[in-house]
């Protein structure tokens, strides 16, 4: 964020209309530009003062202290609902994991070998679990070997 954006991002603040990602933003030039600091805790004082004067409230003791601690606590919040998102977001991430792991373990792959002359079947059969079949290479390899074999072995036949 920049000084030119400041001050209105800090009227919309005040006004309670800025949003999370504009707060977080605000409460960080804050703490680094003294002048735009200077700025926000004014136009809060005007703006809160006016609406105390227009409720009959008491005036505050301290508008700067007020403001600070007001932004502050705003960004807290923020950063604390940010952090708490993210663990949610690594909690589903494990159990979706786990989930899939889980499939892959019990999910059962079985392959039927066929390179043998049409009409004949095989009695062989090779099941195993692991990854689901798709995103196996170990299946992957095998059917790739097992098609080179029966092209051969028809080659062969071909040849005779
Ligand atoms: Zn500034």
């Amino acid at each position: 964020m920049n000084c030119k954006n400041t001050e209105t991002d800090s009227l919309s603040y005040i006004e309670r209309k800025l949003t999370d990602n504009k707060i977080v933003e605000l409460y960080e030039h804050l703490q680094e530009c003294e002048s735009c600091r200077d700025g926000f805790i004014m136009n809060y004082a005007i703006y809160t003062a006016i609406s105390q004067l227009e409720h009959g409230e008491d005036f505050s003791d301290n508008y700067r202290l007020e403001a600070e601690q007001h932004l502050r606590s705003d960004y807290q919040r923020i950063v604390r609902k940010r952090h708490l998102t993210r663990f949610y977001r690594f909690v589903v991430l494990v159990l979706l994991v786990g989930t899939g792991i889980f499939l892959g373990i019990t999910t059962s792959n079985s392959y039927l070998p066929n390179h043998l002359p049409e009409g004949q079947e095989s009695s062989f059969r090779l099941e195993y679990y692991g990854i689901p079949e798709e995103f196996d290479p170990v299946e992957h390899a095998i059917k790739e070997y097992n098609s080179e074999m029966i092209q051969q072995i028809r080659e062969h036949h071909t040849g005779e």
